[in-house]
Protein backbone atom coordinates (compact mmCIF):
# COMPACT_ATOMS: atom_id res chain seq x y z
CA UNK A 1 0.00 0.00 0.00
CA UNK A 2 1.00 3.41 -0.87
CA UNK A 3 1.33 6.15 1.42
CA UNK A 4 -1.05 9.17 0.62
CA UNK A 5 0.30 11.98 -0.79
CA UNK A 6 3.78 10.31 -1.79
CA UNK A 7 3.53 10.37 -5.61
CA UNK A 8 6.72 8.70 -6.48
CA UNK A 9 6.11 5.10 -4.37
CA UNK A 10 3.99 3.06 -6.14
CA UNK A 11 5.76 4.13 -9.21
CA UNK A 12 9.04 3.07 -7.80
CA UNK A 13 7.86 -0.19 -6.52
CA UNK A 14 6.70 -1.16 -10.03
CA UNK A 15 9.20 0.39 -12.09
CA UNK A 16 12.38 1.02 -10.72
CA UNK A 17 15.74 -1.04 -11.84
CA UNK A 18 17.07 -3.64 -9.07
CA UNK A 19 20.58 -2.84 -8.53
CA UNK A 20 22.67 -4.57 -6.00
CA UNK A 21 23.01 -0.96 -3.75
CA UNK A 22 20.03 -1.12 -3.39
CA UNK A 23 19.15 -4.01 -1.72
CA UNK A 24 21.58 -2.87 1.13
CA UNK A 25 20.93 -0.08 4.05
CA UNK A 26 24.82 -0.55 4.98
CA UNK A 27 26.40 2.41 4.63
CA UNK A 28 30.03 0.78 3.51
CA UNK A 29 28.25 -0.48 0.38
CA UNK A 30 25.97 2.23 -0.31
CA UNK A 31 29.02 4.80 -0.24
CA UNK A 32 31.15 2.11 -2.68
CA UNK A 33 28.27 2.74 -5.17
CA UNK A 34 27.51 6.34 -4.54
CA UNK A 35 31.29 7.05 -5.12
CA UNK A 36 31.56 4.46 -8.39
CA UNK A 37 28.88 6.04 -9.73
CA UNK A 38 29.52 9.92 -9.55
CA UNK A 39 30.68 10.60 -13.53
CA UNK A 40 29.84 7.22 -13.96
CA UNK A 41 26.88 5.30 -16.02
CA UNK A 42 25.81 2.24 -13.74
CA UNK A 43 26.00 -0.23 -16.84
CA UNK A 44 29.78 0.88 -16.40
CA UNK A 45 29.64 1.67 -12.80
CA UNK A 46 28.57 -2.06 -11.87
CA UNK A 47 31.76 -4.76 -12.88
CA UNK A 48 33.76 -2.12 -10.68
CA UNK A 49 31.55 -1.91 -8.13
CA UNK A 50 31.20 -5.89 -7.57
CA UNK A 51 35.45 -6.19 -8.10
CA UNK A 52 35.54 -3.38 -5.03
CA UNK A 53 33.67 -4.78 -2.77
CA UNK A 54 35.04 -8.33 -3.78
CA UNK A 55 38.47 -7.16 -3.09
CA UNK A 56 37.83 -4.87 -0.08
CA UNK A 57 34.59 -5.92 1.41
CA UNK A 58 34.59 -3.57 4.46
CA UNK A 59 36.14 -0.28 5.44
CA UNK A 60 38.91 -2.14 7.71
CA UNK A 61 40.14 -3.75 4.60
CA UNK A 62 39.98 -0.64 2.36
CA UNK A 63 41.92 0.98 4.99
CA UNK A 64 44.35 -1.26 5.42
CA UNK A 65 45.17 -1.94 1.66
CA UNK A 66 48.06 -0.22 -0.71
CA UNK A 67 47.50 2.53 -2.71
CA UNK A 68 48.76 0.57 -6.01
CA UNK A 69 46.02 -2.21 -4.94
CA UNK A 70 43.04 0.61 -4.59
CA UNK A 71 44.24 2.48 -7.91
CA UNK A 72 44.91 -0.85 -9.99
CA UNK A 73 40.88 -2.00 -8.98
CA UNK A 74 40.22 1.52 -9.72
CA UNK A 75 42.12 1.06 -13.12
CA UNK A 76 39.66 2.66 -16.23
CA UNK A 77 36.92 4.16 -14.17
CA UNK A 78 38.93 7.90 -14.36
CA UNK A 79 38.67 10.97 -11.50
CA UNK A 80 41.26 8.93 -9.40
CA UNK A 81 40.90 11.00 -6.61
CA UNK A 82 37.84 9.21 -5.63
CA UNK A 83 39.80 6.16 -4.77
CA UNK A 84 42.29 8.01 -3.10
CA UNK A 85 39.73 9.90 -0.98
CA UNK A 86 38.51 6.96 -0.38
CA UNK A 87 41.38 5.06 1.19
CA UNK A 88 41.70 8.29 3.18
CA UNK A 89 38.52 7.59 4.22
CA UNK A 90 38.46 4.22 5.44
CA UNK A 91 41.53 4.96 7.21
CA UNK A 92 39.70 7.51 9.54
CA UNK A 93 36.87 6.00 9.59
CA UNK A 94 38.92 3.33 11.06
CA UNK A 95 40.64 4.67 13.28
CA UNK A 96 38.31 8.19 14.36
CA UNK A 97 35.04 6.23 14.40
CA UNK A 98 35.74 3.01 15.26
CA UNK A 99 35.16 1.57 11.34
CA UNK A 100 31.79 2.42 11.32
CA UNK A 101 30.41 5.19 9.49
CA UNK A 102 28.71 8.39 11.53
CA UNK A 103 24.93 8.41 11.48
CA UNK A 104 24.53 12.52 11.15
CA UNK A 105 24.75 14.49 7.84
CA UNK A 106 27.44 16.79 9.70
CA UNK A 107 30.01 14.09 10.73
CA UNK A 108 29.41 12.84 7.15
CA UNK A 109 30.42 15.66 5.49
CA UNK A 110 33.83 15.43 7.81
CA UNK A 111 34.98 12.66 6.18
CA UNK A 112 36.71 12.99 2.82
CA UNK A 113 35.09 12.50 -1.09
CA UNK A 114 31.87 13.24 1.17
CA UNK A 115 30.44 16.26 -0.24
CA UNK A 116 26.36 17.03 0.14
CA UNK A 117 24.85 15.01 -2.24
CA UNK A 118 26.91 11.66 -0.66
CA UNK A 119 26.36 12.27 2.85
CA UNK A 120 22.39 12.79 1.92
CA UNK A 121 22.81 9.52 -0.12
CA UNK A 122 24.05 7.88 2.86
CA UNK A 123 21.95 9.58 5.12
CA UNK A 124 18.97 8.82 3.95
CA UNK A 125 19.87 5.08 2.44
CA UNK A 126 21.59 4.00 5.97
CA UNK A 127 20.14 6.14 8.67
CA UNK A 128 16.65 6.96 7.09
CA UNK A 129 17.69 10.88 7.44
CA UNK A 130 14.47 13.10 5.98
CA UNK A 131 17.17 15.20 3.47
CA UNK A 132 17.18 15.08 -0.77
CA UNK A 133 19.93 13.91 -2.27
CA UNK A 134 20.48 16.33 -5.15
CA UNK A 135 22.43 15.43 -8.11
CA UNK A 136 22.66 16.33 -11.89
CA UNK A 137 19.75 13.62 -12.61
CA UNK A 138 17.47 14.89 -9.55
CA UNK A 139 18.82 18.95 -10.25
CA UNK A 140 16.62 18.02 -14.17
CA UNK A 141 13.99 16.52 -12.62
CA UNK A 142 13.52 19.01 -10.17
CA UNK A 143 13.59 22.40 -12.41
CA UNK A 144 11.46 20.49 -14.98
CA UNK A 145 8.98 19.62 -12.24
CA UNK A 146 8.61 23.23 -10.72
CA UNK A 147 9.62 25.07 -13.77
CA UNK A 148 12.62 26.67 -12.51
CA UNK A 149 14.56 29.01 -14.83
CA UNK A 150 17.63 30.16 -12.67
CA UNK A 151 20.73 28.22 -14.05
CA UNK A 152 21.71 24.31 -12.93
CA UNK A 153 24.19 23.54 -10.20
CA UNK A 154 25.20 26.32 -8.33
CA UNK A 155 24.88 26.86 -4.42
CA UNK A 156 21.89 29.34 -4.66
CA UNK A 157 19.97 26.71 -6.64
CA UNK A 158 20.70 23.49 -5.17
CA UNK A 159 19.19 25.34 -1.89
CA UNK A 160 16.13 26.38 -3.33
CA UNK A 161 16.08 22.58 -5.21
CA UNK A 162 16.63 20.95 -1.76
CA UNK A 163 13.84 23.48 -0.09
CA UNK A 164 11.29 22.05 -2.66
CA UNK A 165 12.13 18.68 -2.32
CA UNK A 166 12.16 18.55 1.49
CA UNK A 167 8.66 19.73 1.21
CA UNK A 168 7.84 16.81 -1.66
CA UNK A 169 9.41 13.93 0.48
CA UNK A 170 7.95 14.11 3.53
CA UNK A 171 4.98 11.57 2.98
CA UNK A 172 7.64 9.28 1.83
CA UNK A 173 9.88 7.31 3.03
CA UNK A 174 13.24 9.31 2.87
CA UNK A 175 15.78 6.39 1.28
CA UNK A 176 12.70 5.47 -1.22
CA UNK A 177 11.92 8.93 -2.14
CA UNK A 178 15.56 9.73 -3.13
CA UNK A 179 15.80 6.64 -5.06
CA UNK A 180 12.91 7.38 -6.91
CA UNK A 181 14.17 10.72 -7.57
CA UNK A 182 17.21 9.78 -9.52
CA UNK A 183 15.38 7.03 -11.02
CA UNK A 184 13.49 8.90 -12.56
CA UNK A 185 16.18 11.45 -13.74
CA UNK A 186 18.05 8.07 -15.16
CA UNK A 187 15.21 6.54 -16.98
CA UNK A 188 12.30 9.00 -17.68
CA UNK A 189 13.15 12.68 -17.17
CA UNK A 190 16.47 11.97 -19.67
CA UNK A 191 18.15 15.04 -20.90
CA UNK A 192 16.53 14.65 -24.42
CA UNK A 193 12.96 13.47 -25.38
CA UNK A 194 11.92 13.24 -21.30
CA UNK A 195 9.30 10.18 -21.34
CA UNK A 196 6.54 11.84 -19.50
CA UNK A 197 3.96 9.36 -19.85
CA UNK A 198 5.95 7.53 -17.72
CA UNK A 199 6.38 9.94 -15.07
CA UNK A 200 4.50 10.22 -11.72
CA UNK A 201 4.50 13.64 -11.90
CA UNK A 202 2.98 14.11 -15.16
CA UNK A 203 -0.20 15.77 -13.83
CA UNK A 204 1.94 18.26 -12.29
CA UNK A 205 4.97 19.29 -13.82
CA UNK A 206 5.54 22.48 -14.92
CA UNK A 207 8.15 21.78 -17.89
CA UNK A 208 4.63 19.14 -19.03
CA UNK A 209 2.17 21.19 -18.59
CA UNK A 210 3.84 24.22 -20.15
CA UNK A 211 5.76 22.12 -22.96
CA UNK A 212 9.46 23.39 -21.67
CA UNK A 213 11.18 20.34 -22.02
CA UNK A 214 13.52 21.51 -24.45
CA UNK A 215 14.17 24.40 -22.54
CA UNK A 216 15.03 23.65 -18.82
CA UNK A 217 16.86 23.27 -17.34
CA UNK A 218 19.34 26.15 -17.77
CA UNK A 219 22.60 25.13 -17.24
CA UNK A 220 25.14 27.01 -16.24
CA UNK A 221 28.05 28.37 -18.48
CA UNK A 222 31.20 26.11 -18.51
CA UNK A 223 34.70 27.06 -18.72
CA UNK A 224 36.28 25.66 -21.89
CA UNK A 225 38.97 23.09 -20.85
CA UNK A 226 42.60 24.22 -20.90
CA UNK A 227 44.99 22.74 -23.78
CA UNK A 228 47.72 20.18 -22.41
CA UNK A 229 50.39 18.57 -24.17
CA UNK A 230 52.27 16.23 -22.69
CA UNK A 231 55.47 14.01 -24.37
CA UNK A 232 56.25 10.78 -23.11
CA UNK A 233 58.80 8.44 -23.48
CA UNK A 234 58.68 4.74 -24.16
CA UNK A 235 61.85 2.69 -24.35
CA UNK A 236 62.38 -1.19 -25.43
CA UNK A 237 66.08 -2.56 -24.55
CA UNK A 238 66.04 -6.26 -24.58
CA UNK A 239 63.02 -6.18 -23.65
CA UNK A 240 62.62 -3.94 -20.95
CA UNK A 241 61.04 -0.31 -20.52
CA UNK A 242 61.06 2.53 -17.70
CA UNK A 243 57.61 3.57 -16.15
CA UNK A 244 57.29 6.42 -13.26
CA UNK A 245 54.99 6.54 -10.30
CA UNK A 246 53.21 10.28 -10.39
CA UNK A 247 53.68 11.74 -7.09
CA UNK A 248 52.38 15.92 -7.86
CA UNK A 249 49.48 16.53 -6.58
CA UNK A 250 47.42 16.08 -10.13
CA UNK A 251 44.24 13.45 -10.94
CA UNK A 252 46.80 10.90 -11.74
CA UNK A 253 48.65 11.23 -8.57
CA UNK A 254 49.51 7.78 -7.79
CA UNK A 255 49.11 6.25 -11.32
CA UNK A 256 52.24 4.47 -12.78
CA UNK A 257 53.11 5.80 -16.73
CA UNK A 258 56.41 6.20 -18.82
CA UNK A 259 58.45 9.00 -18.06
CA UNK A 260 57.17 12.29 -19.20
CA UNK A 261 57.38 16.29 -19.22
CA UNK A 262 55.07 18.65 -19.64
CA UNK A 263 55.52 20.92 -22.63
CA UNK A 264 53.56 24.60 -23.18
CA UNK A 265 53.12 23.67 -27.34
CA UNK A 266 53.17 20.42 -28.74
CA UNK A 267 56.62 19.66 -29.40
CA UNK A 268 55.25 17.28 -32.31
CA UNK A 269 58.31 17.93 -34.55
CA UNK A 270 60.86 18.57 -31.66
CA UNK A 271 62.66 15.78 -29.74
CA UNK A 272 62.23 16.45 -26.22
CA UNK A 273 64.78 14.12 -25.19
CA UNK A 274 67.26 14.06 -27.70
CA UNK A 275 69.57 15.06 -25.22
CA UNK A 276 68.82 11.51 -23.90
CA UNK A 277 69.45 9.83 -26.74
CA UNK A 278 71.30 9.87 -30.18
CA UNK A 279 70.23 8.12 -33.41
CA UNK A 280 73.12 5.90 -33.76
CA UNK A 281 74.06 2.02 -33.83
CA UNK A 282 73.19 1.12 -30.25
CA UNK A 283 69.82 3.44 -30.01
CA UNK A 284 67.06 4.23 -32.89
CA UNK A 285 64.53 6.31 -33.07
CA UNK A 286 61.21 5.30 -34.37
CA UNK A 287 57.97 7.50 -35.31
CA UNK A 288 56.29 9.18 -32.69
CA UNK A 289 52.82 10.01 -32.43
CA UNK A 290 50.26 11.84 -30.79
CA UNK A 291 46.74 11.16 -29.11
CA UNK A 292 44.27 13.82 -28.21
CA UNK A 293 42.96 12.33 -24.78
CA UNK A 294 39.78 14.50 -23.64
CA UNK A 295 39.02 14.71 -19.83
CA UNK A 296 36.38 17.65 -18.57
CA UNK A 297 38.39 20.44 -17.46
CA UNK A 298 41.54 19.17 -19.97
CA UNK A 299 42.09 18.40 -23.49
CA UNK A 300 45.77 16.47 -23.41
CA UNK A 301 47.40 16.05 -26.96
CA UNK A 302 50.14 12.89 -25.59
CA UNK A 303 53.63 12.20 -27.92
CA UNK A 304 54.69 9.21 -27.47
CA UNK A 305 58.30 8.82 -28.49
CA UNK A 306 59.74 5.48 -29.01
CA UNK A 307 63.24 4.40 -28.80
CA UNK A 308 64.70 1.22 -28.83
CA UNK A 309 67.87 0.31 -27.57
CA UNK A 310 70.25 -2.45 -28.09
CA UNK A 311 71.30 -2.45 -23.82
CA UNK A 312 69.26 -2.02 -20.77
CA UNK A 313 72.36 -0.90 -18.97
CA UNK A 314 73.25 1.98 -21.64
CA UNK A 315 69.66 3.38 -20.63
CA UNK A 316 70.08 2.98 -17.02
CA UNK A 317 72.70 4.78 -16.72
CA UNK A 318 70.74 7.92 -18.46
CA UNK A 319 67.54 7.40 -17.02
CA UNK A 320 67.72 7.84 -13.43
CA UNK A 321 65.14 7.39 -11.10
CA UNK A 322 62.76 5.55 -12.88
CA UNK A 323 60.98 2.02 -12.43
CA UNK A 324 62.54 -0.74 -15.03
CA UNK A 325 60.11 -3.45 -15.69
CA UNK A 326 59.66 -6.36 -18.39
CA UNK A 327 57.39 -5.19 -20.83
CA UNK A 328 55.34 -8.34 -19.57
CA UNK A 329 55.33 -6.78 -15.83
CA UNK A 330 53.49 -3.37 -16.73
CA UNK A 331 49.89 -4.97 -16.93
CA UNK A 332 50.09 -5.06 -12.82
CA UNK A 333 50.53 -1.26 -11.81
CA UNK A 334 47.59 0.78 -11.93
CA UNK A 335 47.64 3.04 -15.00
CA UNK A 336 45.53 5.82 -16.71
CA UNK A 337 43.44 5.08 -19.90
CA UNK A 338 45.81 7.56 -21.99
CA UNK A 339 48.83 5.27 -20.76
CA UNK A 340 46.44 2.30 -21.58
CA UNK A 341 45.89 3.64 -24.89
CA UNK A 342 49.99 4.00 -25.46
CA UNK A 343 50.26 0.30 -24.20
CA UNK A 344 47.55 -0.81 -26.85
CA UNK A 345 49.65 0.94 -29.58
CA UNK A 346 53.01 -0.27 -28.65
CA UNK A 347 52.95 -3.53 -27.12
S1 LIG B 1 6.72 15.01 -16.43
FE1 LIG B 1 8.33 14.88 -17.96
S2 LIG B 1 9.54 16.74 -17.72
FE2 LIG B 1 8.27 16.53 -15.90
S3 LIG B 1 9.57 15.50 -14.42
FE3 LIG B 1 8.40 13.93 -15.46
S4 LIG B 1 9.65 13.27 -17.19
FE4 LIG B 1 10.49 15.19 -16.42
Amino acid sequence: MTRMGCKTEQWYEEKARNLPWRETSDPYLIWVSEIILQQTRVAQGLPFYYNFITKFPSVKSLAEASEDEVLKIWQGLGYYSRARNMMKAAQIILKEYKGSFPDSIEELKKIPGIGNYTAAAIGSFAFNIRIPAIDGNVRRVASRLYGLHEPIGTPNSDKKIEALLLNEMQPCPPALFNQAMMEIGATVCKPANPECTQCPYEDVCVARIKNLQKILPVKSVKKAPREVYLDYLFINAEGFTWLQKRTTDSIWKGLYEFPNIQNTKNSKDVNPFQDWFVNNEDTQMHKPFTIKHQLTHQTIFATLWQFSCKEANIVEEKIQDKLRLKLSEIHAFPAHRLMLKFLEKVI
